[in-house]
């Protein structure tokens, strides 16, 4: 039924031409190969380096790996079918769950038969000439494609520090990035696991009720943990969600955070304690973000935000018995919110238990690690499983490690040698016909992201069949663009107090990142209305070009049609 069609090329009876190349089959490859697919009619294929679909669901299969977003929103929403045939099971949804609703997301859209698993792209070069993309994978083939699509995801490429020695440890250890698929016993090990942020709050209360010998926890920095009051859903629960699914997906669709709520008062500025405790003790019963956005001024005003962590900090004081345990428990180098919230599930109540200890790493450092455990500057800990929860080289790293080459060979490393530069986190000057689904410089990890990728999928589809069909070879920012967004971004963030904090979103737990805010702040609803303007005025900010030839380009050029109808 497709009356797609990419020809010429010129390199040989080996190569293989697709209409779109994307990299990534989780959320949001999958939608892409969906809508180009299914409802332009192009030729479609993703790679994907997992055996599997799910992206980061199908890495992430740590002990109580669990999404932060309420399930009923944690999806897609263009699908009524898909809609109708799932069920969750619990307000937020486990790993396990979110990954057997995205292999029925491929399986009822008939996915996989495009998805080539187990294959990595090495490199990936815009042929100046051809005006198309030439995609390596290290099965040693190259495929070339009008469209280079990313949808890597922002937290793909896991880290973990440099810590002297790493390799010689003799037991058991890994990072929850890379978590086995087979069941990994704790029973009576010496179990440590380095690192507090969302994922070592969701694992270590796991670990600590799996029997193990001895937990301890290396601790950096505290977080802010807000309770997620995690609860099976049931019949009626379910029947209220679908009655108001319109309203539901309308809400996250237009709201500034991706999620069915806005902030349910103005500011804190001016309350007193009490009056500021009143607001916020109910929503910290409701649990979850909902929480966060208590307060619409929470990352914009510091006494809002002061009188919030003090509230947190004295719910920390008030579940840690231990007094001088609690002290090390409760943040106070950063604004709550500035780094990635987490919520919890008996995280602070884990350090009440005689078989859990904290080490926090700035009073005794971590010197290296043993054969035998980890070495601080005070003792060395003997250990039998290590589990890095360490964190990853977020939003570009993953884009990075593919070595991109646009025009004229500019790598995506030199061109984001002082932090990255694109329009509308969509498009990158330099880089034509290429778009980053959820791309740094879009709202993307500040949203919930089914919402993001939703909006982004159908702005790229949309954005590919007005070249399409107006027989347009190349689309590309301009420079002029992509530097006032970039300016945009920066002060937008330095309006908040996001860039008082060492986080991942200032790219500052990666060494030699440049320091520079990667998502946008501006709000995802101000920032939709942004794209969809930018598309209605003839995608303003974008140059169109309708033939390569002024690229020096000899001979046929490569056209493609959309399917007409249907
Ligand atoms: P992370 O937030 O970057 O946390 C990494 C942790 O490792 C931090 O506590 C960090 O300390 C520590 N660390 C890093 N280097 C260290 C070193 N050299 N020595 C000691 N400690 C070190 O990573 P994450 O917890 O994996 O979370 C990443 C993101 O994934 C989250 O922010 C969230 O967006 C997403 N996530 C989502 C969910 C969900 O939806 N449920 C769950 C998990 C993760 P510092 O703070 O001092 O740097």
């Amino acid at each position: 039924m497709s009356e797609t069609s990419i020809r010429g090329s010129s390199e040989g009876p080996e190569q293989t031409d697709y209409d779109a190349v994307i990299v990534g089959a989780g959320f949001s490859g999958l939608y892409e190969l969906h809508r180009l697919r299914d409802e332009l009619g192009l030729s479609v294929k993703v790679i994907e380096k997992a055996s599997d679909v799910g992206g980061t669901w199908y890495w992430n299969r740590y002990p109580g790996a669990r999404c932060d977003s309420e399930s009923h929103v944690y999806c897609y929403s263009f699908n009524d079918e898909l809609l109708d045939e799932w069920d969750w099971s619990e307000r937020y949804p486990e790993q396990p769950e979110v990954l057997e609703y995205l292999r029925l997301a491929a399986d009822h859209l008939d996915l996989r038969r495009d998805i080539e698993f187990d294959t990595e792209v090495t490199t990936a070069e815009f042929d100046d000439s051809a005006g198309t993309w030439k995609i390596h994978t290290d099965d040693g083939e190259t495929v070339r494609s009008q469209f280079f699509i990313t949808a890597v995801g922002c937290l793909s490429k896991p880290f973990i520090p440099d810590f002297e020695g790493i390799e010689s440890f003799e037991g058991w250890w890994t990072h929850t990035g890379k978590w086995p698929h087979d069941p990994v016993d704790f029973e009576d090990k010496q179990v440590a696991v380095v690192g507090t942020g969302a994922t070592g709050i969701q694992i270590i209360p796991e670990i600590a009720t799996s029997n193990p010998a001895h937990l301890t926890v290396f601790q950096r920095t505290p977080n802010y943990a807000v309770p997620a009051r995690n609860r099976p859903l049931d019949e009626d629960d379910r029947a209220e969600i679908r009655d108001n699914y319109d309203e539901i997906f309308d809400l996250a669709h237009s709201s500034g955070f991706g999620h069915p709520f806005e902030a349910a008062y103005d500011t804190a500025e001016g309350l007193s304690m009490e009056e500021v405790e009143k607001r916020l003790e109910p929503r910290w019963e409701e649990g979850g973000f909902r929480f966060m956005l208590t307060f619409g001024d929470l990352v914009t005003s510091a006494e809002t935000n002061e009188k919030v962590s003090e509230f947190i900090r004295h719910k920390i004081r008030e579940t840690v018995d231990d007094p001088d345990l609690a002290e090390k428990l409760v943040p106070r180098d950063h604004y709550y919110a500035t780094k990635r919230p987490p919520l919890h599930t008996d995280y602070y109540r884990t350090y009440n238990r005689d078989d859990v200890s904290l080490v926090d790493v700035t009073e005794t450092p971590i010197e290296r690690i043993t054969p035998s455990g980890i070495r601080t500057s005070e003792t060395e800990h003997e250990f039998d499983m290590i589990v890095y929860a360490t964190g990853f080289d977020a939003m570009t790293g993953t884009l990075l490690q593919m070595d991109i080459q646009g025009r004229n060979g500019l790598t995506l490393e030199e061109k984001w040698e002082d932090g990255p530069k694109t329009y509308l986190g969509l498009g990158i000057h330099g880089f034509p016909n290429m778009f980053t689904i959820t791309g740094p410089q879009s709202p993307s990890v500040l949203t919930n992201m089914p919402v993001s990728i939703e909006h982004h999928v159908e702005w790229i589809s949309d954005a590919v069949e007005h070249l399409v069909r107006n027989d347009i070879r190349l689309i590309e920012p301009t420079k002029e663009a992509e530097e006032s967004w970039t300016v945009h971004n920066r002060q937008v963030a330095e309006q908040t107090l996001y860039p008082t904090a060492d986080s991942w979103y200032m790219n500052q737990n990666i060494p030699d990142k440049p320091t520079v805010f990667t998502p946008y702040i501006g709000g995802a609803d101000l920032y939709h209305d942004t794209i969809r303007e930018v598309a209605e005025k003839g995608y303003e900010g974008f140059e169109l070009t309708e033939s390569v030839t002024n690229l020096g380009q000899q001979g046929e050029q490569p056209r493609l049609r959309v399917m007409e109808g249907d």
